[in-house]
């Protein structure tokens, strides 16, 4: 059998391992598969190499086309992910696993492209949040702004998601602009070096924009500054020495860490055999338990039933895991692979044992275990393996060690307050779940212990079918948590790409801060344009560019057709003395709706056009009483843009209604789709 080489990307180029390089062994038949690893690769030329060849070029482009660049590199994998498949049975993995790791990182970098689309400008600056007013006249503001950092982003990454470990941690950094080197785990780099050069030949990124270390990183840490990222995913031992590294320190390099966690699933108080609560339960443990043969960071380690349920629940996961048939992945009817590693099943096997007499094991021998097509003295092979903790009160190494295989722990609570106690336990976990159908269970455990969990998962009857379990982290939320979880976040949506971004307050005219912004503010120069704003197409209108209509008078007559047409005789439009009898108003005025509608008829064109279609109003309010007598004009203004597809964007408009003193009556924002 050939052995595989794992090569390194480095500024541009592929370096086959060399000198210190390490074996990578199957996990289902032992044999060597692969070498990785080059102590001679040049760690400053790629440090180099990234910042000024990858991130000059990636914050050229705008958030939009990094996004379009993401989905373009989401589909290319997609058509390429059975050669990531027929890779990753070796790690252990199951076809089923593969759904979690190659797909579950495609589906990463399809949700980043979707809402980089909607939710960034087509721009290179970030707003982060709205405008704040210091000033009585406006004429000095401040904003947030958000804009890549200039330095280059290191993924240290663990061994159970060779796919998905790289990709939900590369979309948002090439989101933000930013270039990465990723060191993935030696135990299933192969995987990762095979996804990288499927991207790399795709001619879809940047030069520069990612490269690959397999094998030691060397002095890459120490030669990290104040504009670096490290995002590391792994064991708390390992994040505590890498986080000590001088440069580190001395350099405030941001240092995202994602460790182990002893994550709790609570039964809730609510739930008997006889509810469908239970034998949900029984399924996401069993699940947890299996999936990745355990290896998941979100894995269910400690598993909290009400006492009354201990016996019931034991026996159910019990039934459920003797049915899983362990053994070679790729062999009919396996359903639960084998560890990364024999070394990986020794360190399971050894953390067992230091749970002691804490424990008593209920289900699972390891000593005695069928293999399904497969040598078990030769792969790293474990069956599910349940424990019992009946005093997890007194038990500490239940809450404290993370045995990182198909592991878990049931153990008794008395009440609710008693199950928040256990949970928290794990001091500081990625996720706990709670299965119950009583919304006043879950406002007590998100009380007692959200400030201990990254994420909190409630599951019943009315979810599940569309729920999305336990353990499967999703792009749109954060992944991360508390203490011994690493107090890092990762994804979360735009919240995951501002990581890699500095956040910088901006303070200055409006002018000077609709130009940074790439977005009107009231009080910024406004542009008068060549013709009517809907006559002209998206690409020609300039932020900026104003319309001021003539004024309108409101009559009593218009107040009363307006509410005989709509139905809408609400007694403040239609009863003076009630009117004005209401703290707000002087008498009897005209309907808000009434003068959204007039000021539409001021300012439209209404033939055929550009302007394709009105989507909504933001922010509208209605700030002084309009009355029989009184005029409104409008002005209205292109504040922002936003290509949405190639044949037409979405313009902001700023929207002012004034009455005749010149007061403001009512101000929004208005969206239109216009065409290019
Ligand atoms: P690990 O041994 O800590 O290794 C993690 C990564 O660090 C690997 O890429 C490893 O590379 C690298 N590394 C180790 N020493 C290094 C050094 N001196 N300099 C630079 N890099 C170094 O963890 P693992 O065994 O791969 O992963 C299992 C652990 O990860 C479990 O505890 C699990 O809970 C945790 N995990 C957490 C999450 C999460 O999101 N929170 C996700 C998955 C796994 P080599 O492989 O080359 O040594």
């Amino acid at each position: 059998m050939t052995i595989r080489d794992v090569a390194s990307f480095a500024a541009g180029e592929w370096v086959a391992s060399g000198a210190g390089a390490r074996s990578v062994a199957s996990a289902v038949t032992g044999e060597v598969i692969a070498r990785a690893g080059n102590d001679d690769l040049d760690v400053a030329a790629m440090l180099d190499h990234a910042r000024r060849v990858g991130g000059t070029a990636l914050r050229a482009m705008t958030f939009h086309q990094r996004a379009k660049m993401l989905k373009a590199l989401g589909q290319h994998l997609g058509r390429h992910k059975q050669e990531l498949y027929d890779l990753s049975f070796d790690t252990g993995a199951t076809q089923g696993d593969h759904a979690y790791d190659i797909d579950g990182g495609i589906g990463t970098l399809m949700v980043f492209a979707s809402k980089g689309r909607r939710e960034l400008p087509d721009g290179h600056v970030y707003l982060d949040g709205e405008v704040e007013q210091f000033s009585k006249h406006g004429t000095f503001l401040g904003q947030h702004i958000c804009t890549p950092l200039q330095g280059v982003a290191v993924h240290i990454n663990a061994f159970n998601f060779p796919v998905w470990g790289m990709l939900e941690k590369l979309a948002p950094t090439l989101l933000a602009g930013v270039p990465a080197i990723v060191k993935p785990a030696t135990a299933t780099c192969y995987v990762t070096e095979h996804c990288v050069r499927l991207m790399v030949d795709s001619g879809l990124l940047p030069e520069g924009a990612v490269q690959l270390v397999t094998g030691g990183i060397g002095d890459m840490l120490d030669r990290l500054t104040s504009q670096d990222v490290v995002s590391f995913t792994g064991s708390a031992a390992t994040a505590r020495k890498l986080r000590g590294t001088p440069a580190i320190l001395d350099n405030s390099v941001r240092f995202v860490a994602e460790q182990d966690s002893l994550n709790a699933s609570i039964l809730g108080p609510d739930v008997t055999p006889e509810t469908p609560e239970f034998d949900l339960f029984v399924k996401e443990v069993t699940r947890e338990m299996t999936t990745k043969a355990g290896q998941k960071c979100t894995a269910i380690r400690r598993i909290l039933v009400p006492a009354a349920q201990l016996g019931a629940v034991q026996e159910a996961i019990s039934a459920k895991l003797a049915k899983v048939v362990v053994g070679d992945p790729q062999a009919e009817g396996t359903r639960m692979g084998a560890l990364v590693s024999r070394a990986q099943r020794a360190d399971v096997l050894d953390k067992i044992a230091s749970f002691g007499d804490e424990v008593t094991r209920v289900f699972g021998d390891p000593d005695t275990f069928e293999v399904n097509g497969a040598d078990r003295d030769k792969g790293a092979f474990l069956p599910p393996m349940l424990f019992r903790c009946d005093d997890p009160d007194s038990a500490q190494r239940v809450h404290d060690t993370e045995a990182f295989g198909p592991v878990s722990t049931i153990m008794p609570y008395r009440d609710l307050a008693h199950a928040i106690a256990l949970a928290n336990r794990g001091d500081g976990s990625l996720v706990a779940s709670v299965i119950t159908h009583d919304p006043e269970v879950a406002r007590e455990v998100v009380l007692g212990a959200a400030s201990h969990h990254g994420r909190l998962y409630f599951n019943d009857r009315s979810s599940m079918k569309e729920s999305t379990g336990h353990g499967s982290p999703l792009p749109h939320m954060i992944h991360g948590g508390p203490g011994r979880a690493g107090g890092g976040e990762e994804m979360g949506g735009i919240r995951g790409v501002m990581h890699y971004m500095q956040r910088t307050a901006i303070q200055g005219s409006p002018a000077i801060l609709a130009a940074i912004g790439q977005k009107w503010v009231p009080g910024a120069t406004e542009v008068t344009g060549p013709a009517h704003p809907f006559t002209r197409k998206y690409g020609e209108l300039a932020i900026g560019e104003t319309l001021h209509t003539a004024p309108r008078e409101i009559t009593l007559d218009d107040i009363a057709h307006f509410a005989e047409f709509t139905g809408d005789t609400f007694y403040a439009h239609m009863d003076e003395d009630a009117a004005a009898r209401n703290p707000f108003f002087p008498g009897r005025v005209a309907h808000g709706y009434l003068l959204l509608s007039f000021a539409a008829g001021l300012f439209v064109e209404p033939n055929e056009g550009p302007v394709l279609a009105n989507t909504g109003l933001d922010s509208l309010r209605f700030m002084k009483p309009v009355q029989a007598g009184d005029s409104i004009a409008v002005r209205l203004t292109v504040k922002q843009k936003t290509g949405r597809t190639d044949e037409y964007g979405e313009v902001r408009w700023h929207v002012t209604l004034t009455n005749q003193d010149g007061d403001k009556v009512a101000e929004y924002e208005l969206l239109t789709m216009n065409a290019y």
